[in-house]
Formats: C-alpha cells, sequence, structure tokens
C-alpha cells in the first residue's frame, strides 16, 4: 500500500490480517507485511493456497448455512474484505440475511465500507471488537441480530491467533452460550499436524515479529465444538468440507492444507 496508513496502523511491525490479504493477492498490506509473507512462503510455499482454501471453506459453509434457513450470521475475525465477502455469499441465497461483522485489526475498520454494501432486503454492520471481549462482541452483534433467533458464528482463520491462556475456549464458549437452539458453530484452523517442522518454525519466527500463532491439534480443534452437534462430515481439512458447494481452488489437491474446518449446531 503507499501513501499514508490510516491513523491507528502499525506499519513497524506485521499484521496477521494484512499479511493475509497479500497472500491472497490483495493491496491493503505494508512492506512489513509482505517482507513476514515471503519468509512463510521460505517455509511452505503452498500458504497462497491454503488462504484460498480457507476462503473456499467459508464460502461453502456460509452457503450450506443459507441453504439450512440460517439469516443471522456473526462473523468474528472478518479480515480485509475480500470479494465475495461473507455477506455476498449468504445474501445471494437469501437477500434477506442480516450479516454483522467483527474484527479487532484497525486495517479492517478503514476497509470496512466494503462490508456494508449489501441488499436492500437484508442488513451488514461492522463492529470493531475483541473476540477476547465476548460480551462486546454481543453488544454489538445485539443492535442487528435477533439472539432469539438462530444465529451462524463463523471463527474462520481467528483461533489460530488467541492462545489457550488468552481465552480461546473460554471465548467459544461465552458466544456460544448466548446463542439460542439451532444457532450453528463454523471455525476453521490452522494445525501443525500434517508439518509439525515448518509449523514449529513458523511460530518462531511470527513470535519474533510479535505475532502469536497458536496452532492446535485435531483433538484440541475440536473440543472448540464441546456441547454441539457436529454435521456432516465433522471434523475435515478445509477443501474437503461438502466440495460440492463449489469454489475449488487451484492446485487444492497437491500437497497437504495443514487446516482443519468443521461446523456443528447447537442443539
Ligand atoms: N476470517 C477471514 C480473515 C482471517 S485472518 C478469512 O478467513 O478470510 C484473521 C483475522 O482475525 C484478522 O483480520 C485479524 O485481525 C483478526 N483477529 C485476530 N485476533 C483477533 C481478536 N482477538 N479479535 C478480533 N479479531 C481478531
Amino acid at each position: 500500500m503507499t501513501g499514508q496508513p490510516p491513523a491507528g496502523i502499525d506499519t513497524s511491525r506485521p499484521h496477521p490480517a494484512r499479511m493475509y490479504d497479500w497472500y491472497l493477492g490483495g493491496k491493503d498490506n505494508y512492506p512489513v507485511d509482505e517482507a513476514m509473507g515471503r519468509q512463510m512462503l521460505t517455509l511452505d510455499p503452498r500458504v497462497p493456497v491454503m488462504a484460498r482454501v480457507n476462503r473456499a471453506f467459508m464460502h461453502r459453509a456460509t452457503r450450506w448455512l443459507a441453504h439450512q434457513g440460517v439469516r443471522q450470521f456473526l462473523d468474528v475475525g472478518t479480515g480485509i474484505p475480500t470479494a465475495p465477502n461473507l455477506h455476498q455469499v449468504a445474501q445471494e441465497i437469501a437477500p434477506d440475511a442480516r450479516v454483522v461483522y467483527c474484527d479487532n485489526d484497525p486495517i479492517v475498520l478503514a476497509h470496512a465500507a466494503a462490508l456494508l454494501r449489501g441488499t436492500d432486503e437484508g442488513v451488514t454492520e461492522y463492529l470493531q471488537a475483541d473476540a477476547r471481549d465476548p460480551d462486546a462482541v454481543l453488544e454489538g452483534a445485539r443492535k442487528v441480530l435477533d439472539l432469539g433467533r438462530p444465529v451462524a458464528l463463523s471463527l474462520i482463520a481467528l483461533l489460530h491467533f488467541v492462545p489457550d491462556d488468552e481465552g480461546a475456549h473460554e471465548l467459544v464458549r461465552r458466544l456460544v452460550a448466548a446463542l439460542p437452539s439451532g444457532s450453528y458453530l463454523v471455525v476453521s484452523h490452522a494445525t501443525a499436524d500434517f508439518t509439525p517442522r515448518e509449523s514449529a518454525e513458523a511460530i518462531g519466527r511470527l513470535k519474533a515479529a510479535g505475532v502469536t500463532l497458536a496452532l492446535r491439534s485435531r483433538a484440541e480443534f475440536t473440543r472448540f465444538f464441546d456441547g454441539l452437534e457436529l454435521v456432516g462430515p465433522g471434523v475435515e481439512v478445509p477443501h474437503h468440507w461438502h466440495p460440492e458447494l463449489g469454489d475449488p481452488v487451484p492446485g487444492q489437491d497437491d500437497g497437504v492444507i495443514p487446516g482443519y474446518g468443521a461446523v456443528a449446531r447447537k442443539p
């Protein structure tokens, strides 16, 4: 990105939202993000494919939920807008879908306008809040969503930035507790299960630059769904979750995608 960064943007160290934007070929990142992104590529050249596969999982999960009749979405850890965004996917199937986005990075706020252009029948709103403060997230969400009716809570590639000692499982528990029966939890998450050596190296390099990466095993990932009913096919690598719902990513089957995705229903 050229010119002066918007107020509050720290360009002295990499930020996950901006690195992810760089992997996706976006323009809302800074030299420090690209430099760290390139380091990640030397460890695993498939990182950009992983980012696209993760995005495609979000699309398919959102389609699946809209087909189930879900009309309210709460997406925490939204990231810099990348079309199609969640509301565009949901409103293509259900124009009246109501979507609340939430992120804690000021770069996302700076670009939030693109998240607010939805259908006339639906609603989209952006909330600047930290997932580690679930009460603040819920307070903002309540202004747009009826928490008496089912909500799909999506935490897409968010929780691996929240270590256990910062309350990752607790925040999920508290957000889900505020939603009624018939709501859904959607999570995607990076793991070291398939590439332990590269993952350890990535964790170290990111840590040195001030970014915490909390990779989780399949069992730790699955624990986020305690008390919920996983829907078929259960916990999967993201591109194997309902592939019939579209958006295959070129190269997704050429090597391992070190992540998990799943959707579960609150009974
Ligand atoms: N969900 C998007 C973006 C993933 S990148 C997608 O999958 O395409 C992870 C996002 O989570 C970034 O935008 C980052 O700013 C955000 N994030 C990280 N920690 C957060 C926290 N504690 N609260 C809210 N957002 C957070």
